[in-house]
């Protein structure tokens, strides 16, 4: 089998861990399979690197954060490759460039557009195994670029197809994907498959298990996605089509995003178009919106509130405070203290009173919701950040999850 196997932060955390993940791909080597890895930078690492940046600007250059954040992964390419090679199975550490991963040019965010896979195929035409440091592409320019936190899962899938592998294994340190966070819920049971879809919506709300944009491409490509942990031999959770699942369960999981600012505007000026002019900046400025709330006006004049990812803030703050000098907004206000829930199923579309149930549970642990909004297959609600783990157990037991 032509295999990706892609080790997370905590699974090359240390050196010690290194050579265990070479353990591993050796053994998968023996076994006869043909192998791409692909590895994230040593855990914590890439928060230190932000760290050392804000220590200098709360708002530096994306194309310099790019340069900074992408030397984790190649120190873990590196050390991985050597360790193999000195066990007996000859590799290659890969950059994303050598790698052929070829991007657009937004920085921090990158979106693939191509995989130029020749290289790679060379060197397993050679036998050897290949080691990418994942999470990094490079853009026409040359210069290079990072795919967003989380994106080594989206190199790993990205690869798969481009080199029609069989498999790709994302290996990280839970045995797979759970009705929801484990470290939150205990309880929470392991889910021996679930649906593209359903794990888009979970990982786009905050279940960073896996990066939704590495689940969208899953699902286009067609690739075989298994997420398994690399600490024993635990079968994982199969991630596949919705009619490879026998029956969808109502509710399949609980998210959690803790990553939300809210911004609230007031005396925004109620004309035609206003809405269109601020939230297409806030689009030009690749601010990523989420929930949105606009109230009846009054004398000329509405509020409207909405959410952001946290790390769109700073460049947020700079396109609302356009419209306040331009005397189109009064006033604004942020509020980081929130966190967004959601109850997440494919079942749900041919179901009533899912909805209503999420909203007496909040209810019944006494928790204000400040925000709704709903989808086909997902209620999310915004809510203040100190109740995050009340309302994930709570969800998690009103729709009996553990059973
Ligand atoms: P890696 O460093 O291997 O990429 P991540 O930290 O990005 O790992 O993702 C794994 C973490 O995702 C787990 O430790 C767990 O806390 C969290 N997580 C959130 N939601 C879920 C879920 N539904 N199932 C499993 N893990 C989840
Ligand atoms: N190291 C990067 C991050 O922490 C990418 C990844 O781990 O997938 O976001
Ligand atoms: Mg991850």
């Amino acid at each position: 089998m032509l295999v990706v196997q892609k080790f997370g932060g905590t699974s090359v955390g240390d050196l010690e861990r290194i050579q265990n993940v070479a353990n591993r791909v050796s053994e998968s080597r023996k076994a006869g399979n043909e192998i791409v890895v692909v590895v994230s930078a040593m855990s914590g690492e890439t928060n230190k690197l932000v760290g050392y940046a804000e220590h200098f600007s709360s708002n530096p250059a994306r194309a310099e954060m790019d340069m900074l954040l992408s030397s984790g992964e190649r120190v873990t390419a590196s050390l991985l490759a050597i360790a193999l090679t000195v066990m007996g199975f000859p590799a290659t550490a890969m950059s994303g460039r050598k790698a052929g991963i070829l991007t657009d040019e937004s920085n921090t965010t990158a979106r693939i557009e191509d995989i130029n896979s020749h290289a790679m195929k060379e060197v397993i035409k050679d036998g050897k195994i290949i080691v990418v440091a994942g999470f990094k592409g490079v853009n026409k320019n040359g210069d290079v670029t990072t795919l967003g936190r989380g994106g080594s899962d989206l190199s790993a899938v990205a690869i798969a197809g481009a080199i029609g592998a069989d498999l790709c294994e994302i290996y990280t340190d839970v045995s797979g994907i759970y009705t929801t966070d484990p470290r939150i819920e205990p309880k929470a049971k392991k889910l021996d498959k679930i649906s593209y879809d359903e794990m888009l919506e979970l990982a786009s709300l905050g279940a960073k298990v896996l990066q939704n944009r590495s689940v969208e491409m899953a699902k286009k490509l067609n690739v075989n996605l298994v997420t398994r942990t690399s600490f024993s031999n635990e079968e994982g959770t199969l991630i596949t089509k919705e009619e490879n699942i026998m029956e969808a369960p109502l509710v399949s999981g609980i998210a959690l995003d803790r990553n939300q600012t809210r911004i609230s505007l007031m005396g925004v000026k109620d004309r035609p178009g206003i809405a269109s002019d601020i939230f297409n900046k806030l689009a030009q400025n690749d601010i990523n919106v989420d929930m949105i709330i606009q109230n009846k006006a009054h004398d000329g004049n509405t509020n409207i509130d909405f959410t952001v990812p946290l790390n769109d803030l700073n460049d947020a703050k700079s396109v609302v405070d356009s419209f306040v000098k331009s005397g189109e907004i009064q006033a604004d206000s942020y509020n980081e203290d929130i966190c967004k829930v959601s109850v997440v199923g494919v079942g749900m579309k041919s179901h009533a009173g899912v909805a209503a149930k999420a909203f007496s549970t909040m209810a019944d642990n006494n928790i204000n919701i400040n925000m709704i909004s709903t989808s086909e297959i997902k209620v999310s609600m915004v809510i203040n950040e100190k109740y995050a783990e009340l309302a994930v157990r709570g969800l998690h037991d009103a729709y009996e999850l553990d059973k």
